[in-house]
């Protein structure tokens, strides 16, 4: 598609906000939201996006979803227990409905988007108001007055691939926030729904991505986190090619004073961007670099495009540049035909790397995907086992890699308090491990140093210095 046609214009953007002004004017139009969020970092800042939609259309957040006038889920659909979950709690609010007629129910996001689901959703969830997919959330204005007014299920879903720029934002956090740098994916990891969901990988602007940031700088952020399903292949399409590393460099020139970023593909992963991150003011010395898996013929069948060797050479390049850094990954277990030696080779790799965290999830088929066609299911009860025992692996290496932080400085963001006591605050150190130090709500939002002490339940506690 040309890259004309896939930045949504303008007038189509202030069409979109004069709705936004019709529904504030409608009488029986909702008072109430709460956005109930599944899935990735991209999903809840999306979230953000709908939720600022609906400020604009003179809503006012709800704590509970029972208590509000409009309950939208943004749903996801990498795994199959995500999407059963979401349709789980949809189908509970069909009953609440009953006590609240006129509450309006929405569902929205990437399971939307899958093949097929529309049709469901017209048939068997007939109470459910409004449905639309991920490249049409920019038309939520629209969409609901045409609800509100016309009584009927609406339910929209498009396949182009957009970029929508200049929406509202309402933020879950004053002093973090997210940044997308790219939407889409074009890996086709042959076990992932994203590419059909998500749509083709389309880059923004680096001028408007660095102003987004200098405006968020100006206003107080501390810490932003930049997001694309592949942040490293970012600026494809765009003019004269500019590289993740490229960008990275400006936005750390802007003085925000902590930039974070995912998800990372290890087969982009460049020396440059190592570079970029080594000699960075303000970049964390963290990464997220998900390895999937440690053997290299279960690699190729998921069409990931590196060997295991690769991946520890970026393992190795990364901690000579950037030492103490804090690696994290995402393991799948039970990939179709995975043997009891391809699955010890993924426990050897993370025995060598020694992760300061790990996702780890059991292989689940998604429909349309390739690995969906593929024979030799893991039968249940070996994959539990395994992971299981990769989970018992991972939990006793983190707690010596942790080790590591106790006696140095750390400068963590105070994200709350504590869950454990009301004198101490928790937040997130620079390599992105959770800290808990002595402190009071006044701490909120503030970046405190802390020298670390001792380390309880994989979280590092601190002294204030
Ligand atoms: N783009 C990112 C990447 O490549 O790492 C993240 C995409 S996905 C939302 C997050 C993680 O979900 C993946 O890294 C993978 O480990 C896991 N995942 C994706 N599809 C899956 C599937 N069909 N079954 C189990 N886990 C899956
Ligand atoms: Fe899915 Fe692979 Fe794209 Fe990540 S890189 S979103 S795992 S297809």
């Amino acid at each position: 598609m040309d890259r004309g046609e896939m930045i949504v214009p303008k007038e189509e953007m202030e069409r979109q906000a004069r709705f936004a002004r019709e529904v504030r004017l409608l009488p029986h139009r909702p008072q109430s939201y709460h956005v109930v969020t599944y899935g990735c970092q991209m999903n809840a800042h999306d979230s953000e996006k709908i939720a600022g939609m609906l400020e604009e259309m003179g809503m006012v957040p709800s704590a509970r979803r029972e208590d509000a006038d409009f309950v939208i889920f943004n749903t996801c659909c990498v795994r199959e227990n995500a999407e059963r979950r979401a349709l789980g709690n949809v189908t509970w609010l069909k009953e609440v409905r009953k006590q609240k007629p006129d509450m309006v129910i929405a569902v929205c996001g990437c399971m939307i988007q899958e093949p097929g689901m529309a049709e469901i959703i017209l048939r068997q969830y007939r109470f459910v108001d409004l449905a639309f997919g991920t490249s049409n959330m920019h038309k939520l204005p629209e969409m609901l007055y045409e609800t509100l007014n016309s009584g009927k299920q609406n339910v929209n879903v498009e396949d182009r691939d957009v970029i929508a720029e200049d929406l509202p934002v309402r933020r879950l956090r004053q002093d973090a926030a997210y940044v997308t740098i790219m939407y889409g994916c074009d890996n086709f990891c042959s076990y992932c729904i994203v590419p059909y969901v998500r749509g083709r990988e389309r880059s923004r602007e680096p001028d408007t991505i660095l102003r987004e940031v200098e405006n968020l700088a100006a206003s107080g952020v501390k810490e932003i986190m930049l997001l694309g399903q592949n942040v490293n292949s970012y600026g494809k399409g765009l003019p004269g090619n500019p590289s993740f590393a490229e960008l990275l460099k400006r936005l750390d020139g802007t003085g925000i004073p902590r930039i974070r970023f995912m998800t990372s593909h290890p087969k982009d992963l460049s020396d440059d961007l190592i570079g970029v991150m080594a000699q960075g003011k303000n970049i964390l010395p963290q990464f997220h670099l998900p390895v999937q898996s440690g053997n290299n013929e279960i690699l190729k069948k998921m069409n990931r495009h590196y060997t295991r060797e690769q991946y520890l050479d970026r393992v190795e390049k990364l901690r000579a540049a950037i030492p103490g850094i804090g690696l994290s990954t995402d393991i799948i277990v039970s990939f179709p035909g995975e043997t009891e030696a391809q699955f010890e080779d993924t426990m050897n790799l993370v025995n060598e790397v020694r992760y300061d965290s790990a996702f780890t999830f059991v292989y689940s088929p998604r429909t349309g995907t390739k690995a969906a066609a593929m024979k030799e299911l893991i039968p249940e009860e070996v994959s539990s086992e395994r992971i299981g025992r990769l989970i018992a692996l991972q939990e006793s290496l983190q707690k010596e890699t942790l080790k590591r932080f106790i006696g140095q400085e750390e400068e963590i963001l105070v994200e709350g308090m504590s869950k454990r006591s009301n004198l101490a605050v928790s937040g997130k150190g620079r390599h992105a491990v959770s800290v808990t130090v002595e402190g009071d709500e006044q701490d909120i939002g503030q970046i405190l140093k802390c020298r670390i002490t001792g380390l309880k339940n994989n979280t590092l506690i601190g002294e204030r210095i």
